[in-house]
């Protein structure tokens, strides 16, 4: 009977058989963090969160507060005016955006880490 087949772990010198469609050993795949799955995916964050920005960005393409101020400016940055901490109808409400170039954006950052329950 064919076994299920097995293809060695790709660490120099490791005896270890893996399952085919791996990379690594259990063992060597945390020295290997490039062909792991960025964690914001498993966090269900990163993917969604970069289709919901960049479409809000698309509406939105100009920094909101630059424009306060007469400015245009390529708004890079969707910022959460109220901090969402995790809460995800603040997390997910477009009513709660704004989009801001990088400078606004790190100024308000900045400003909001003082706060100490700012922690994300
Ligand atoms: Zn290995
Ligand atoms: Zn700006």
């Amino acid at each position: 009977m064919p076994r299920k087949s097995k293809c060695p772990c790709r660490h120099p010198n490791c005896p270890a058989l893996i399952e085919v469609g791996q990379l690594y050993c259990p063992e060597h795949l945390p020295l290997h963090p490039e062909v792991q799955r960025p964690s914001a995916e498993s966090r269900g964050y990163g993917y969604k969160w970069r289709k919901v920005s960049k479409a809000y960005l698309r509406k939105h393409p100009l920094c909101v507060k630059c424009l306060q101020e007469g400015h245009f400016v390529t708004a890079t940055v969707v910022d959460h005016i109220v901090p969402h901490r995790g809460k995800p109808e603040l997390m997910w409400n477009e009513n709660n955006y704004q989009a801001l170039c990088k400078p606004c954006h790190d100024r308000k950052t900045l400003t909001k880490d003082i706060s100490p329950e700012y922690t994300y």
